[in-house]
């Protein structure tokens, strides 16, 4: 066979699937063989609960309000100004930070706000040096980017950030740390107090090097937090912090592709790196996120999903899994439970909790091996109706 003459690297990519993917493209066929009904796909961060009644609300009327042309027309290439003024009005309220609208790009979620700002600060060869587990797609944003990424195994059971092991992890070629709290896959929200030794260990290196380690939050589930939890805004805790965030699951708007990054003052050269993130935004065709998402979002930025469901979730999922024998860390926030997987061959037992129809994420593409995620951001009732499911699972496996 003739092979074509393109980019190695991207074929690569598209022809190996995120095994995230292939998991719910395999719950789409089973559903087809056996019936939805009969399917308990944990597979995929889709959220079940409906966007906020303001965000739909907003959306009807700017429909019926605004002319078409200003709806649905490109807007600035970093975006519309109201819109960035009231994102950095909203963080300046929230967090007393010390932004305007110079210092918030508007992006197509987290995944452009990422890869923005990893294609601004990278030079081929500089290294991204990432707490584990952690979100797969980080190591496909790294290399496009050029740069190499760097894991650090966690705590054990805690899976909080092992500061002294990342300290060992930073070198002369690191360029960025990314965090990401409340974490995906285990659903930990990293503390205050781990997040300060973070940003000490970072502030001693940089001084001592002579040039900054830049700090990337990721913060899509920034808002999904049980019992009040703290998510500390990290720009207040580590100067050069670079926030990249997305409407994706605080408003349940995956498909709409809505975010942003925000560029602060307290960043060492901050008005190069925000305009690097805007001609990274030009090289990789993300210039004017969806003008209408934008609109919306310049009345939206204090709205907020119901975390009932989700809770609700949590609480029938870990408790059962937990009574059948699993073992899997309390999240304090986002959508997903990071089990143990027994015998601790992750693959191995997805693919005996697709005897019972369960189906599960194994951890090895997110740095981390021996684990499953399962995403309850399911219907309530899936959850109920799968639960006889995990009970043969853990039989199968001599829990109970
Ligand atoms: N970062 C993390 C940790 C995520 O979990 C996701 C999506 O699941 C993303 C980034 C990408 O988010 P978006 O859909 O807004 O591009």
């Amino acid at each position: 066979m003739i092979m074509a003459n393109i980019n190695r690297a991207m074929l690569r990519l598209g022809q190996a699937p995120s095994v995230i993917r292939e998991t719910f493209e395999y719950g789409n066929t089973r559903a087809q063989q056996i019936g939805r009904e009969n399917v308990f796909d944990f597979s995929l961060g889709n959220p079940s609960v409906p966007a906020p009644e303001r965000v739909t609300d907003t959306l009807r009327k700017l429909l019926a309000d605004c002319p078409p042309v200003a709806l649905h027309g490109y807007t600035s290439a970093p975006g519309d100004l109201p819109t960035r003024r009231a994102v950095a009005e909203d963080l300046c309220r929230r967090f007393s930070a010390n932004l305007t609208e110079a210092n918030i790009y508007m992006t197509c979620g987290a995944a452009a706000s990422l890869t923005c700002t990893l294609h601004a600060l990278v030079q081929p060869g500089d290294e991204i040096v990432v707490p584990a587990p952690f979100f797969p797609e980080y190591r496909v944003f790294a290399e496009a980017a050029g740069a190499v990424l760097v894991p650090v195994p966690p705590v054990p059971g805690s899976f909080q950030i092992d500061v002294p092991a990342l300290r060992r992890h930073l070198s002369e070629k690191t360029k960025a740390v990314i965090v990401n709290s409340p974490n995906n896959p285990t659903g930990v929200v990293y503390t205050r107090e781990v997040l300060t030794e973070l940003s000490d260990a970072l502030s001693a290196f940089s001084a001592q090097r002579g040039s900054p380690v830049y700090l990337l939050s990721d913060e899509p589930y920034r808002e999904l937090v049980y019992d009040g939890a703290e998510v500390p805004y990290l720009p207040a805790l580590y100067p050069a912090t670079i926030v990249c965030y997305s409407y994706s699951k605080s408003l349940s708007l995956p498909g709409e592709r809505i975010g942003y990054v925000a560029v602060p003052t307290s960043v060492p050269d901050w008005q190069e790196i925000f305009a690097a993130v805007c001609g990274a935004g030009r090289a990789l065709g993300f210039v004017c996120a969806p003008s209408l998402m934008q609109k919306m979002i310049a009345a939206c930025t204090d709205a907020a999903c119901d975390m009932a469901t989700y809770r609700l979730n949590r609480d029938l999922l870990y408790g059962a899994l937990t009574d059948c024998g699993f073992s899997c860390v309390h999240p304090d926030g986002a959508f997903y439970l990071f089990v143990r997987a027994p015998g601790e061959d992750a693959a191995a037992f997805c693919q005996k909790a697709r005897q019972f129809e369960l189906l599960l994420v194994p951890s090895d593409s997110f740095g981390c091996p021996g684990y499953v995620r399962l995403a309850y951001c399911v219907s309530t009732d899936m959850i109920r109706r799968s639960l006889p499911a995990f009970r043969q699972l853990a039989e199968s496996y001599g829990l109970i």
